[in-house]
């Protein structure tokens, strides 16, 4: 009986699997498998170079044509065959330049690098690799915020993994109160909060070095890295508009394209929309998991990409990502994801 019904919700999903006419990967970071994170949260967030050469050469052998993002808007306005992808990797970490840029050019394909300023500068913490940090340097973790007492045991990686998931959850919801508890966290262990930055991100050398291939494109990714949500109309204005010139004005080019910190509906809606579409730009890109399809071409502020998982097998993800699977059992069969 069980059987069968499994059976029926399966055909049910399969039915309703449509790959569309394009897809937009999301990647962060591209490098050796031994720098990899211990923490699963983190490591979704890392792929390593041979993964992304195995994502290229499938991406070769299905036919599928990487396209740069200033072209996707007319590919959406006039779907065509083969199905289109475009690369882009989120943050402006300095392995984009390193091991990302030189699998992008053995395949010769245009990708973006959505760049937060605050990292690259070094004066914003990349706090989810600090956290794992503090999260790993002792058996317990105690403090006190906004009146309330926290007291994490971290003796085993189980602990270790709640308390990430909850602290993450805070840090998230602070908005510009953020920094605070970050920098309180580093100094329970003694730690600076930036190095991790230092060691992750990209300076304004190496971002520019980046801006001029001929491959890369460079899109804005604000100064701060928060939940738009979780921000002033002003603190917006600041974040993503005030951003987006400084980057301009550091790789001496247009930026046309943005892509969403924590770009789920847990972050951005409605509101956010309507502040980030003032700035103009040609695509603005969430974290919303699923296919592009011609509908999209009017929701270009809003266009969902397909996250690539570096906890799982990277070909293997990308069929099941690529082929719409993924998205219709997410999504529960929905075709344009958009909202
Ligand atoms: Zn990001």
């Amino acid at each position: 009986m069980l059987k069968a019904t499994a059976i029926r919700a399966a055909s049910a999903v399969t039915r309703r699997v449509r790959p569309g006419v394009g897809c937009v990967l999301m990647l962060h970071r591209v490098i050796p498998d031994a720098e990899r994170s211990l923490f699963p949260q983190n490591r979704a967030l890392e792929i390593t170079p041979e993964d992304l050469r195995a994502m290229l050469a499938w991406v070769r052998e299905r036919g599928i044509e990487p396209s740069a993002l200033d072209a996707l808007p007319a590919r959406l306005a006039e779907p065509h065959e083969p199905k289109f992808v475009c690369f882009t990797l989120d943050d402006g970490c300095r392995d984009s330049l390193h091991h990302a840029l030189p699998a992008f050019r053995e395949y010769d394909t245009p990708f973006s690098v959505n760049v937060t300023n605050g990292f690259v500068g070094g004066t914003v913490s990349v706090w989810w690799y600090l956290l794992e940090e503090v999260l790993t340097a002792g058996w317990r973790l105690r403090f006190s915020w906004d009146g309330r007492d926290y007291d994490f045991l971290t003796d085993t990686l189980a602990a270790r993994l709640r308390a990430y998931d909850e602290i993450a959850t805070l840090l998230r919801g602070l908005g510009s109160r953020r920094d605070e508890l970050i920098a309180h966290l580093a100094g329970l262990t003694e730690r600076d909060p930036l190095a991790c930055t230092r060691r992750t991100s990209m300076t304004w050398d190496e971002v520019r070095q980046l801006a001029a291939d001929p491959l890369a494109t460079i899109g804005a990714h604000t100064h701060g890295h928060h939940s738009l949500n979780q921000l002033t109309d002003a603190e917006i204005e600041v974040e993503v508009h005030a951003a987006r010139r400084e980057l301009e004005a550091q790789i001496r080019r247009p930026v046309r394209h943005f892509a969403y910190p924590f770009g789920g509906r847990n972050a951005v809606n409605e509101r956010e929309f309507e502040l980030v579409r003032r700035g103009g730009f040609t695509t603005m890109l969430t974290t919303r998991n699923a296919n592009l399809f011609p509908e999209h071409a009017g929701l270009l502020d809003r266009l969902p990409r397909l996250g690539v998982s570096g906890n799982y097998p990277a070909v293997e993800t990308l069929n099941l990502i690529e082929s719409g699977f993924a998205s219709a059992v997410q999504w529960r069969g929905q075709r344009v994801v958009g909202e």
